[in-house]
């Protein structure tokens, strides 16, 4: 059960305070993972990771990713293969069937038997009714997924009609997830990507009249031409859907990564902080007026959503995919760039198709670099998910859970802590730390100050707000 402290913390609704934001507002990590993936590498030996993988026993979580889209929205920074050839797709689930009959070498035997299985594919529902229908023939061929397992889905309602929703709910998927960004025709034009309000609207129609239960929308802030007050008929537009879940994104505007968004910033004026930051408390106050339960970082949920009751129960879990109500779980991903996990490390595949492509066809699986972590990386990826998904540290807990005198261990960062706690950020005494509702919105650059990798002069992510 989480502490008292830990539940004040997580019901409070953050505060925007400008002077704070301006001061912290550093570049950070999202802390999908800790080490974050700027620390992997090629140089680690794969064969241990393998090994890592071979250890693991029990419940799985499976991701596969899926490359392909028509075309690129230019604010995108997933890695993506543009194209309209559906055959290209006949291609890749060749190399992913490889993949996954290559992998289960690595799987301890008996395993595939009653594991508890979650599916995540991604992204965009591009393949045709007969590659889906593979595409799961060969899941189920190699995992048994278990009676309750969640199955979600990324979709494009560009790309969808009512027959395709009908077979992933025949396929067993019961979660959804598309994104809006921006219902202002003007922001589409700008960013690539037309979606009128009407094809959300009928797409979701299907999601609920096909019995997929659950529904996550993605909204962007931040992208060019949009005001506060254009931002506001976007949320009022999406409230109306009434997902279970919301993820509004602050755009991350980072060129050097994703080149297509040099294209994005000749489109418009983009938002400057301080219009980005009055959208933000915006978002807050419309999406916790409307009932939602603020999760962290850009998540919001109704207040019976799993989500929100793992947070209110201390069963909140972060991982690659953002917040997850499932703790501990090895995932393993398939497909180019995916990224799996171990309890002792991570591996990633290799992010060019082809070269993705040429390991498989040379009977090789297509790991590109990997982290083994250390006994101190284990302790503070336990502390920092828990900050991140609880906003307060109980020190006695702690300790039990990490098996360290957690005050002693842990000494240096709690004294480094008193600029954060002089300004409102976090209340600490004796026995508990405390994010305030100010620091709720800073938490990444709270979890920084126990991050053993991260570097001041980090200019590789995005700002944190
Ligand atoms: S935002 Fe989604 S649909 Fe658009 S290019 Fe990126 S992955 Fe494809």
């Amino acid at each position: 059960m989480p502490c008292r402290a830990s539940v004040a913390a997580m019901f409070s609704i953050p505060t925007i305070d400008r002077e704070l934001i301006a001061k912290y507002n550093l570049a950070g990590p999202r802390y999908t993972s800790y080490p974050t993936a700027l620390q992997f590498s090629a140089s680690v030996d794969q064969g241990e990771l393998l090994a890592d993988s071979l250890a693991e026993n029990g419940p799985l979580s499976l991701y596969v990713h899926l490359p392909f889209c028509e075309s690129l929205c230019w604010f995108c920074a997933c890695t993506t293969v543009i194209t309209n050839n559906r055959d290209r797709a006949d291609d890749y689930l060749d190399y992913l069937e490889l993949e996954l009959r290559l992998y289960r070498a690595h799987m301890r035997p008996g395993r595939f038997g009653g594991a508890f299985c979650i599916l995540v594919v991604d992204p965009r529902v591009f393949l045709t009714f007969a590659q889906l229908q593979r595409l799961m023939a060969m899941l189920r061929a190699n995992f048994t997924f278990a009676p309750n397992a969640e199955l979600s889905i990324e979709l494009d309602p560009r790309t969808l009609d009512e027959a395709k929703v009908a077979l992933l709910a025949e396929s067993g998927f019961n979660r959804a997830s598309f994104g809006v960004q921006d219902v202002n025709p003007d922001v589409q034009r700008a960013v690539h990507r037309i979606q009128p309000s009407s094809m959300n609207r009928e797409c979701i129609g299907w999601i609920r009249k096909y019995g997929i239960r659950s529904l996550n929308v993605d909204l962007i802030y931040g992208l060019p031409l949009q005001t506060v007050a254009s931002f506001g008929a976007t949320l009022d537009e999406v409230i109306s859907y009434q997902p279970d879940r919301l993820a509004v994104f602050s755009y991350a505007h980072v060129p050097w990564v994703a080149p297509a968004q040099k294209i994005l910033e000749r489109q418009g004026k983009l938002p400057g902080p301080d219009e980005k930051l009055s959208m933000l408390e915006l978002i807050i106050a419309r999406l916790t007026d409307a009932g939602y339960v603020f999760i962290g970082m850009d998540h919001f949920a109704k207040a019976d959503d799993s989500l929100a009751v793992a947070q209110r129960e201390g069963k909140l879990q972060r991982n690659f995919q953002g917040y997850s109500t499932h703790a501990g779980l090895e995932i393993c991903a398939f497909g180019m760039s995916s990224i799996s996990q171990t309890s002792n490390s991570y591996r990633q595949n290799f992010k060019d198709l082809e070269v993705y492509q040429s390991r498989l066809a040379a009977g090789q699986l297509p790991i590109e670099r990997g982290y083994r972590l250390s006994a101190d990386d284990k302790l503070r990826r336990t502390l920092i998910m828990r900050l991140m998904c609880d906003f307060a540290i109980d020190f006695a807990a702690m300790s039990h859970l990490l098996n360290v005198d957690f005050k002693q261990y842990f000494r240096a960062e709690l004294l480094g802590l008193q600029d954060m706690q002089a300004d409102g950020l976090l209340l600490v005494d004796d026995g508990h730390l405390e994010v305030t509702a100010a620091g709720r919105l800073l938490i990444r650059n709270i979890a920084m100050r126990f991050d053993a990798h991260w570097k001041p002069a980090e200019k590789r992510h995005a700002k944190t707000i």
